[in-house]
């Protein structure tokens, strides 16, 4: 028995509690550990996202600020544009009392209908330390403003870089906040269906900040009973499980398969599934075909490497799930911990690789030999694009996902 209506990627049908009304008490946790470079939070500076040029600070958000309702201004102070998506635009603001930071995601009804009906429907339900938590919600006809607590500490991507150094221990002590996030979203039946790198934030900028999952967007949700099933093709391509492409009814399980992908980039700097044309990405993904190859995965435990291969699996009913994951030995004895190699040679080098490949067809703004590690990071990002159903229908119909023989012919 199913017990919701999936719409497009955006998909909730979960009437919406009353929104929590809670301050975020952030002050206080902000530390800055040895390792970590020092952001200045109030220049503006630390979030690198699409749009956040610090150049054009002053002129967007004039226009940033024009879209703000009269409500929402009268409560809090727009301070800067700190994320962009397809739909929507994050600002950082001040509430004008209380003088709390927080972050408000503003979405065009008009474009995001779907997918801000969706976010709302998951944030009003969670409450969960590895979940972005929401306050309240301003809504007008044309948009709606998610005014949500603030993560100071930028993306998970940026941070693997700008920490310096990247060991096991790194690696599973993010992994662990992750997956309970997960098993919690799991356990109230909602899939976030969009796990990446850009979609977990750090609360703060310090070596000890907790993770938060956000984006919630694609995310499906039911009520109850554990074999439901998904059909919308939705996600980011080099996150994608292979029932997704397969177009089968899938599980939560999809979940899974990206914290396998992630937990690939997290220890090695390179992406498992990798490919410019998207039918040979996608090939590879069908067939789990990915390899430990490359000299940064000699000192890799294996214990690790079996995490990836329990993840990674293409048959999602043989693929663990987030209690399974957070139970395997390498997180639950932090047996991989002894190797204190240090990544951050291997994972710079591996990501301005990518940059560098792509960068030519690539306008950037931020190019500067300062700032290498940055536009690598942007470059990476960038090339996350939504997955077409149209696109993988046309794929399947054609059997060019299928077919037998050498990727390098398409
Ligand atoms: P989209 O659905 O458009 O991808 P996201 O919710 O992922 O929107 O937000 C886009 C970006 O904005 C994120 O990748 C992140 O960098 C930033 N962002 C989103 N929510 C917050 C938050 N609560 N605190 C700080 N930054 C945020
Ligand atoms: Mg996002």
């Amino acid at each position: 028995m199913y017990f919701f209506v999936e719409m497009g990627c955006a998909s909730s049908k979960i009437v919406p509690d009353s929104p929590v009304d809670r301050h975020v008490d952030w002050v206080k946790t902000v530390e800055t550990g040895p390792n970590v470079r020092r952001n200045n939070y109030y220049n503006n500076t630390y979030h690198r996202n699409n749009n956040d040029h610090v150049g054009t600070k002053k002129k967007s958000m004039g226009k940033y600020k024009a879209k703000f309702d009269p409500r929402v201004l009268a409560k809090y102070d727009i301070k800067a544009l700190i994320g962009r998506g397809s739909f929507s635009r994050v600002v950082r603001v001040e509430h004008r009392l209380t003088k709390q930071p927080y972050a408000i995601k503003m979405i065009e009804v008009r474009e995001g209908k779907e997918v801000f009906e969706t976010e709302l429907g998951v944030l009003r339900r969670v409450r969960h330390p590895n979940i972005v938590q929401l306050v309240e919600v301003f809504e007008t006809p044309e948009r709606v403003y998610m005014v949500m607590e603030l993560a100071t500490g930028g993306e998970l991507f940026d941070r693997i870089v700008a920490k310096g150094s990247f060991t096991e221990r790194d690696a599973t002590r993010v992994l662990h906040m992750v997956l309970e996030g997960v098993r919690y979203l799991h356990a109230l039946g909602i899939t976030h269906r969009d796990l990446k790198p850009e979609n977990l934030l750090y609360y703060h900028p310090g070596n000890d900040s907790k993770i938060l999952i956000t984006d919630f967007g694609l995310a499906s949700t039911r009520k109850a009973g554990d074999e439901m099933t998904m059909k919308t093709a939705c996600g980011t391509p080099e996150y994608i499980a292979p029932e997704i492409l397969q177009r089968k009814p899938y599980t939560n399980s999809v979940d899974l398969w990206a914290l396998g992908v992630i937990t690939f980039i997290l220890l090695s700097g390179t992406m498992p599934f990798d490919d410019e044309n998207r039918t040979r990405l996608y090939r590879k993904i069908l067939r789990a075909r990915f390899s430990f190859d490359n000299e940064c995965w000699k000192d890799v435990s294996n214990l690790a490497k079996d995490f990836i291969f329990k993840l990674l699996t293409v048959n999602p009913q043989e693929r663990m799930n987030a209690s399974q994951s957070i139970k395997h030995p390498w997180l639950a004895t932090n047996a991989g911990t002894s190797s204190l190699k240090n990544l951050h040679r291997s994972i710079s080098q591996n990501l301005l690789k990518r940059a560098s490949s792509r960068s030519r067809s690539m306008k950037s703004t931020r190019s500067t030999k300062s700032n290498r590690s940055n536009k690598s990071i942007v470059s990476l990002r960038s090339q996350h694009k939504r997955v077409q159903p149209e696109e993988l229908d046309e794929l399947a119909r054609s059997g060019t996902l299928y077919r037998d023989g050498d990727d390098d012919d398409l």
